[in-house]
């Protein structure tokens, strides 16, 4: 049976729409927006305390919108915001069925709480695949995934599950030894015409592996799809040369407010208009309008009806580059550059290997009652976790933690938990997740990014 009929019909409703969608001309797109962001802003005001309050002291209602512009009367909220509000920005009891909960590393090290539909996950896939489709992918390809889940080994020593319905081969970015990578590789080359989806720092370990070891590529993987930390354009160039195909990128975020992607013939970021209503605003709160400036990313999303959040800033900075992408014509906001807590941070295996930080960003209730987290590390194969507790913090949440984490590691790592008053940045304000102290050149693989 076609994935896209397993997948339902909401899915392949969403993913018809998304198809045409993406080639609306501008005034199509905004129409659309603006019916979507009146939408949100009744379902907010009728059924949330928190917008209600907000609403109501700067004496505006929903009737108000006639232009998208006319959005800006709003307040933007922040991750402080929904941490502080989390019940009062729900339009339903969350105890209903159809409510997830999803928890999320998010900026700074501090954990997220979010509230979100079921149904948001057909909607989102839906424009996934189709960005995917910009690059050759189809739903039915085997899709070789290189991320954070848990993956038992086999016999052989190879991390390897495989999900029939989406034809999804998983294996560990947790398990990056050279044995691992050499078992890995060897099992991609056997699941024909594929795509892999990876984090930027994971691929970046298997090309240089491949370059070190003259090892031999898999002549059957037709992309790359590298999300969830920042992409180095010399990184997408090596990997592509390795690969021999295209390194291809999608941004979006756990709060569901802004979707991008790349297109056939560009890396930039055509961001989605069927997903949200984009902004990007300057350090005093302004649109950013003129070419090769920057703004924070800030998104009114349209597929979260749980916990709607409006005019929320997400943290992440890129380059505004037009309304319009000269490659494919599509008339999306195009940004380019895409900077902020998506950094590539490693911890350092007991065997030299590295170990993404994003891998280790639990969706679940591992840091519940943690108001920031740090890992901390001087030797190979040991770190410290550095947490700053929240109220009600115990036992039985390190315990969890120790467990939890301690699964995903699968003892190439061992750590402790040491309580603390604060976590700061690093000098360079850049290692938020991993305060790494074991130089580069006692690692085993050189992955240092080629930031600048
Ligand atoms: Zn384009």
């Amino acid at each position: 049976m076609p994935p896209a009929w397993l997948l339902g019909g909401m899915f392949r409703g969403q993913h018809k729409h998304a198809q045409n969608a993406q080639w609306w001309p501008i005034e199509r797109s905004r129409a659309y927006q603006l019916e979507n962001v009146r939408a949100i802003l009744k379902l907010t005001y009728e059924r949330t305390p928190f917008y209600r309050r907000v609403f109501d002291s700067l004496g505006f209602h929903p009737q108000d919108i006639r232009t998208l512009g006319d959005l800006s009367q709003l307040p933007t909220v922040d991750k402080q915001v929904v941490s502080e509000n989390l019940s009062d920005m729900c339009t339903k009891s969350i105890s209903n069925s159809d409510v997830d909960f999803v928890s999320t590393g998010g900026g700074s090290g501090t954990p997220l709480r979010l509230y979100l539909n079921a149904s948001r996950s057909s909607i989102e896939y839906a424009h996934l695949v189709t960005s995917l489709e910009r690059v050759g992918y189809h739903l039915g390809m085997p899709m070789a995934v290189l991320r954070g889940r848990t993956v038992q080994a086999d016999r052989s020593g190879l991390h390897h599950e495989y999900d029939p319905i989406l034809r999804h081969h998983y294996y560990s970015a947790l398990h990056m030894s050279d044995g691992d990578m050499a078992r890995c590789l060897a099992h991609i080359a056997t699941i024909g015409p594929c795509f892999l989806h990876v984090y930027p720092s994971s691929i970046t370990a298997l090309a240089r592996f491949i370059l070190r070891e003259g090892k031999e590529v898999p002549k059957n993987v037709r992309g790359i799809i590298a999300e969830s930390e920042i992409v180095y354009p010399e990184q997408r160039r090596m990997v592509e040369d390795v690969f021999a195909c295209r390194c291809f990128s999608c941004y979006g975020q756990s709060e569901k407010v802004a979707l991008a992607a790349g297109c056939e013939q560009s890396d930039d970021y055509h961001v989605w208009p069927t997903y949200g209503y984009f902004e990007l605003l300057d350090e005093r709160g302004q649109p950013v309008t003129t070419p090769g400036r920057q703004g924070e990313i800030v998104g009114t999303g349209f597929i979260n009806t749980v916990m709607p959040l409006i005019r929320y800033r997400t943290g992440d900075w890129a380059i505004y580059v037009g309304d319009r992408c000269e490659a494919c014509g599509r008339e999306h906001t195009i940004i380019r550059d895409i900077r902020g807590h998506r950094t590539q941070e490693v911890l350092i295996a007991g065997d030299g290997s590295e170990i993404p930080w994003a891998a280790l960003n639990m969706h679940d209730d591992t840091f519940l009652r943690v108001r920031q987290f740090q890992f901390m590390q001087e030797t190979p194969g040991r770190a410290v976790l550095r947490i700053l507790p929240a109220e009600g913090f115990g036992a039985k949440d390190s315990g969890r933690i120790q467990r939890n984490l301690g699964r995903k590691l699968d003892s190439q790592l061992s750590f402790t938990i040491e309580l603390v008053d604060a976590i700061s940045l690093s000098a360079r304000g850049k290692a938020i997740y991993v305060d790494q102290r074991i130089p580069q050149e006692k690692r085993a693989s050189s992955n240092a990014p080629c930031d600048t």
